[in-house]
């Protein structure tokens, strides 16, 4: 996953740009909590701080200090690879005069690599985010400014993209031709202000102007926003699992509340099963508005069943599955009032491994619960993703290998439900040609070149 996020500021700005970035950081946390940096620049240098952690640990008040001026990128990290690599951190600077950020995934590098390759230029360990700065670097050493290094670099960018960019005077951001990740801009007294979420633009101030289009490149400098088309674009196919799983509920995606549509998917499948029980319990805090659209359809009442330990962040992210598993026991504890005696509807957004379910039926049965009838707002997950998500082995995958019943029989409960495609799209109140469905569907709409031979039917 990943959150990126950009201020260009107007000398004087009412507090700096790097602490405008740490504030829209935190409000970013949801997509990354393996690292955290910033870059920023005072017109005459570059400065760049970056460290493993969440980013309220990061950072303290001589390090924002040092990160001086009125512009600032950054970054916070999950990693997609499975291990924390420590020299995998963003920004990333080659040269010295420009510092950069990305969030998704090149399913391919082959083009990159070549294109490096052949100018002579060693891509040793780098991952596809180093790659593409390797590449930006290259034109900037031969004298194009930033946005036409972008511009030059852009066909060897095979992937997912939503990047914001820094030299001395500018922030540029662009994304792919499909804007898989979100990517969107807001105004702030004296400046603007570029965020992979509305919320992180409400969190500093900033007013929402826009969202950056698929294949759009946004230069903002002094003497305002200029927007170049990069590539041709058939369109908008952001990933719809955003909508699913991953921004946050009080963020905006194409001019949708996050929080509405994951309601409306809640909403949608209790139109689809008709479950006799006492009470909708969510697995929180994903899974809270679709039980409260599934409790208001239904009928039966919502009711928190199981209370999440806040400090405890997302269980999903940690690498190894025996640290997946002793997490999950420390991150939540049943309400034995709300549970004892019941027969529960046990809400969650999705299911990938089967791990957290597994464990979540087994912990209400061993806390009183009469019945557990599972609800999944979305449809099973069969497809690996290439584009950014931490779900790349399709062998991982319970729903590509198991049916239904078998599913339902692993995770222990009375019966397992999902919402389908139809109900999933109609829910977003958007047409379905505007979403990469993926990981529902095998439709990848950005090539996955020789990564193809990893999805099976
Ligand atoms: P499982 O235990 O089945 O592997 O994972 C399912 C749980 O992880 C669900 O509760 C869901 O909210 C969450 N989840 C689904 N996809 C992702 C993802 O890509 N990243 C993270 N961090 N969590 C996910
Ligand atoms: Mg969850």
């Amino acid at each position: 996953m990943c959150g990126v996020f950009g201020v260009y500021g107007n000398d004087p700005v009412p507090v700096s740009a790097s602490v405008l970035t740490f504030y829209g950081l935190w409000a970013l946390q949801h997509r990354g909590q393996d690292s955290s940096g910033i870059g920023s620049s005072d017109g005459e240098e570059i400065y760049t701080y970056a460290d493993d952690g969440l980013v309220a640990h990061v950072y303290d008040g001589s390090a924002l200090e040092r990160l001086r001026g009125s512009l600032a990128i950054g970054h916070n990290r999950y990693c997609t690879s499975g291990v924390r690599e420590n020299s995998y951190k963003q920004p990333i600077v080659k040269g010295d005069r420009f510092a950069f950020v990305h969030n998704g995934n090149l399913p391919s590098t082959v083009a990159l690599e070549d294109f490096l390759n052949g100018c002579g230029i060693e891509t040793g360990f780098e991952n596809d985010s180093g790659m593409m700065a390797l590449a930006i670097n290259y034109h900037i050493e031969r004298g194009a400014s930033l946005s036409e290094a972008i511009v030059s670099s852009y066909p060897y960018f095979t992937g997912a993209f939503s990047c914001v960019a820094m030299d001395l005077n500018s922030i540029v951001a662009f994304r792919d031709s499909c804007g898989i990740r979100p990517l969107s801009i807001g105004k702030l007294s004296g400046g603007f202000v570029v965020a992979s979420e509305t919320c992180a633009l409400d969190t500093v101030g900033a007013t929402f102007l826009r969202d950056v289009a698929p294949g759009e490149m946004v230069v903002i400098d002094k003497n305002g926003v200029r927007s170049t088309q990069i590539s041709s674009t058939s369109g908008s196919r952001l990933d719809i699992f955003e909508f699913v799983y991953f921004s946050r509920p009080d963020s905006l995606l194409l001019g949708k509340r996050v929080n509405e549509v994951r309601r409306n998917l809640g909403r949608e499948l209790a139109g689809e099963y008709s479950v006799k029980a006492d009470v909708v319990v969510p697995v929180p805090d994903s899974a809270i508005p679709a039980a409260m659209g599934f409790s208001e359809v239904s009928g039966i009442p919502f009711d928190h069943g199981l209370i999440k330990n806040r400090y405890i962040h997302r269980t999903f992210i940690q690498p190894t599955l025996e640290m997946r598993e002793r997490d999950l026991r420390m991150k939540l504890n049943p309400l034995p009032e709300s549970i004892i005696g019941k027969r529960v509807v046990l809400v969650d957004d999705s299911i990938v491994r089967g791990t957290t379910m597994k464990k979540l039926v087994n912990l209400l049965y061993s806390a009183g619960a009469r019945a557990v009838e599972v609800v999944i707002s979305s449809p099973p997950i069969k497809y690996p993703d290439f584009y950014g998500i931490n779900t790349p082995i399709q062998s991982e995958l319970i729903a590509a290998r198991w049916s239904n019943e078998e599913i339902r029989d692993y995770i222990g409960s009375d019966s397992l439900s999902y919402l389908s495609y139809d109900g999933m799209i109609k829910a977003t109140g958007l047409s379905e040609g505007l979403f990469s469905t993926s990981c529902f569907t095998g439709d990848y709409p950005i090539d996955l070149f020789e990564k193809k031979l990893e999805v099976g039917g």
